[in-house]
């Protein structure tokens, strides 16, 4: 059976661009085809100034709404990448592998660094090395296929080749991953700046919708998003970022084509609406589920304990066969 990896970092609340990019997909169509495992990768969230309390509250809460987005634990692993060593005892091994140049050439990585530069605050190594651990994080499965958005296409590249760099030089250990994309919405943008992706990490705004909006903050944020001054309703990502991003957002939300849709509207107000109307849909179920499961604590522990078990069990062979390739 195929083995899917992926994760979530709790930076920030969760948006719709994680939900329509990822975790829907995980929901609906990989835990049903695949042996896959989902993970808060709370590590991750360490690589940028935070705040302790925060990233646990945020990790709590990223887990929670996993399963309101409907992962089940009796069909895949839910579980948070901190209690597991695993991936830090791999991460090492694999530093050992990549090189310093790969690291500093990640888009990812000059982004976040030249922003935190900006702001006049110092660089975690961590951040350097914040694709090594992610690489560590799939490759600890026999990860096959890792579901994810667009801007992770460079980082699971990066996991491939430290697989095959490994495998070459200390015999065949990992299996050699391949990203998958959704084919609308790999990548939702900021509503009000649609050159720009709708990230958890950014600073909150009008421009991000999250999970857990009410309903007429979404309408709002919608409905306000940034369009252009063209009347007709056409779908040009280049030219026409804006409208472009609405007509993706509302074919996720959907099931239908961006392309189709297009040809449905004469204005930008009724594209606004009825994407507006159709995120409010999508999020209610899970919204309701989040409430439920919010009264239930003790449910989500017991979930986190298996799947953290479970994810173990699964990575510690292939980790300590690893440990004796490389020479230790
Ligand atoms: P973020 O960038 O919000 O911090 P993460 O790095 O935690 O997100 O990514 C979790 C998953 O959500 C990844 O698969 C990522 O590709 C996907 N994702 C994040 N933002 C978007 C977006 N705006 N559009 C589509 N997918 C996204």
């Amino acid at each position: 059976m195929t083995r899917v990896f992926s994760g979530i970092k709790p930076t920030g609340h969760l948006t719709l661009g994680n939900y329509l990019g990822a975790m829907r997909r995980w929901a609906e169509v990989d835990q049903h085809q695949a042996d896959a495992l989902f993970c808060v990768v709370d590590l991750h969230a360490l690589t940028v100034d935070h705040d302790p309390a925060r990233v646990r509250r945020l990790s709590r809460q990223a887990a929670t709404l996993l399963l309101a987005a409907g992962l089940d634990p009796q069909r895949c692993t839910v579980f948070v990448q901190s209690h597991v060593d695993e991936h830090t005892r791999l991460s090492y091994l694999l530093e050992c592998v990549a090189t310093d140049g790969e690291m500093r050439r990640m888009i990812q990585y000059k982004e976040k660094a030249a922003r935190e530069r900006e702001r006049g605050g110092s660089v975690r190594l961590s951040l350097l090395t914040y694709p090594v651990l992610m690489a560590a994080d799939i490759l600890a499965y026999g990860t096959d296929e890792v579901p994810v958005g667009d801007d992770q296409a460079q980082h699971v590249e990066l996991a491939r080749d430290l697989a095959v760099r490994f495998n070459q030089r200390y015999g065949h250990t990992f299996v050699v991953p391949r990203a998958t994309h959704p084919k609308v919405a790999a990548r939702v943008m900021n509503l009000q700046d649609p050159t720009s992706k709708m990230g958890k990490s950014e600073d909150s705004g009008p421009g991000i919708v999250y999970l857990l909006d009410e309903p007429d903050v979404v309408r709002k944020k919608i409905m306000r998003a940034v369009t252009d001054t063209g009347s007709d309703v056409v779908y040009d990502r280049d030219a026409r970022p804006g409208p472009a991003n609405l007509l993706e957002i509302l074919a996720a939300c959907e099931g239908r084509s961006p392309e189709e849709l297009s040809g449905a509207y004469t204005s930008y107000g009724a594209l606004k609406k009825d994407t507006a109307e159709a995120v409010v849909e999508v999020l209610r179920p899970v919204q309701e589920r989040h409430r439920a499961l919010c009264a239930d604590p003790a449910h989500v522990d017991q979930v986190l304990r298996t799947g953290a078990e479970r994810a173990r069990g699964m990575a510690r062979p292939l980790v300590d066969t690893a440990y004796r390739a490389i020479g230790l």
